[in-house]
């Protein structure tokens, strides 16, 4: 039989529940339940949730919390769905602080930095690899994020993008492949040749691997028809799409996101008019998946660009997603509670905005209807804050908040 969790006395328990607008409580036979996904950030004050197996069974009012086997007594603290990273390159070898510290004393930032990385990516074994791919993830779990995407894109070669894949599978399910990262230097002046090879046989090598297909479209990097073909090719292979966009200079990759229904365009520093329009119209809803503006803060604060304009995205109707873009060149932190300090403080999102985009808003960019969300059906992937509510994660920039963690409902061991 299955054991049911009580976690009683929430102060406030973030729940972004489909529905949430029209009920303060739910429950089995309410109507909600898993394959609905997050509906709009919502909020129940003194409330209990319920925990059975690895999903929630109810959510409400603490007055109304029925029996269960075992119970938590939250003392008055803030509960919130697990931290949905959507955009990660988490399979890597070295580090770059050398290069961090030389662009904060003036130097640029250009695309090429990756090739360090590849080099060493390379060079390194999969024990290595595996090694810091865990590290990582445990990073991760103990500051809030209990599901997380990870790209592969430092190997480049098909061998070392399959097992870049392969590691990361052994993670996580969100794989994305990402063999259009940069062109490497044994391929310098012929992309053509290059783009070939990631629509061919590296692909093949991937594709079992992987769910995702991403391009870095960039000056730099890809060209659009470059990466119209490399999404077009995962596609055929049953691979959705998604993009690096517009991070260092205005482009054509947010278009093309839209144009082959990709499920984020990602970065979306430098937008026009036209991808604003376009994200707002390709914003996800009940009938279509659409596509999600995937804001990277912690990018623009380790290349000190400036940061994406969360608020014309918001106030376009786009739907936002925050995301770490956790990597050793441009942002090295796993942190999503910083990534929503950032967007609260400097891209002018309200609190409640940014962490339904690092929930909810993350949950939407990987076209997950079981997480980022607290009702019924949903995973039981929640963070208990040391703080009674939501607002503390901006409020109290660079603390460590958070209490507790649950993933698929058990607590993982510290
Ligand atoms: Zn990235």
């Amino acid at each position: 039989m299955t054991r049911s969790v009580l976690i009683d006395r929430i102060g406030e328990l973030v729940t972004n529940a489909p529905g949430a607008a029209d009920a303060a409580e739910s429950g089995p036979g309410g109507g909600l339940g898993a394959g609905d996904g997050p509906g709009r950030f919502a909020v129940i004050n003194d409330a209990a949730l319920v925990i059975e197996g690895d999903r929630i069974a109810w959510t409400g009012p603490s007055s109304r919390a029925p029996a269960a086997d075992e119970s938590v007594d939250a003392a008055g603290r803030a509960v919130l769905p697990g931290f949905v990273d959507s955009h990660a390159h988490l399979v890597f070898a070295g580090e770059r602080s050398a290069e961090f510290a030389a662009r904060m004393a003036g130097r640029g930032y250009a695309a090429g930095g990756i090739r360090s990385t590849v080099a060493a990516t390379r060079a390194a074994t999969d024990a290595d690899l595996r090694a810091g791919l865990r590290r990582l993830a445990a990073e991760m779990l103990a500051q809030g994020t209990t599901t997380f995407e990870c790209k592969s894109g430092y190997g480049l070669t098909v061998e070392d993008e399959a097992r870049s894949v392969a590691l990361a599978a052994e993670a996580t399910g969100e794989v994305t492949y990402l063999g259009a990262h940069v062109v490497p230097a044994e391929f310098e002046g012929d992309a053509g040749a290059y783009v070939d090879l990631v629509c061919g046989p590296m692909l093949d090598a991937c594709a079992p691997h992987a769910r995702w297909v991403d391009v870095f479209c960039e000056r730099g990097a890809f060209s659009v028809d470059e990466a119209r073909a490399v999404l077009t090719a995962g596609r055929a292979r049953g691979l959705i799409p998604r993009i690096h966009a517009s991070q260092l200079g205005p482009g054509q990759g947010v278009l093309l996101a839209v144009e082959l229904g990709a499920a984020s365009a990602d970065h979306c520093t430098f937008l026009t008019d036209a991808d604003v329009a376009a994200l707002a119209s390709a914003a996800p809803s009940p009938d279509a998946a659409g596509t999600v503006a995937t804001l990277l803060p912690g990018a623009e604060f380790g290349t000190r660009q400036p940061y994406p304009d969360a608020r014309r995205l918001l106030d376009a109707g786009a739907t936002v997603a925050l995301a770490s873009d956790c990597n050793p060149g441009s942002s090295y932190t796993s942190s999503m509670p910083f990534c929503i300090a950032v967007a609260v403080r400097d891209m002018h999102m309200t609190t409640s905005e940014a962490v339904w985009a690092a929930t909810a808003g993350g949950a939407l960019a990987l076209r997950r209807s079981d997480v980022g969300y607290l009702a019924p059906g949903a995973r039981a992937d929640l963070v208990m804050l040391n703080a009674p509510s939501h607002t503390y994660l901006a409020y109290r920039p660079g603390v460590p908040l958070v209490h507790a963690v649950w993933q698929s409902g058990t607590r993982p061991p510290h």
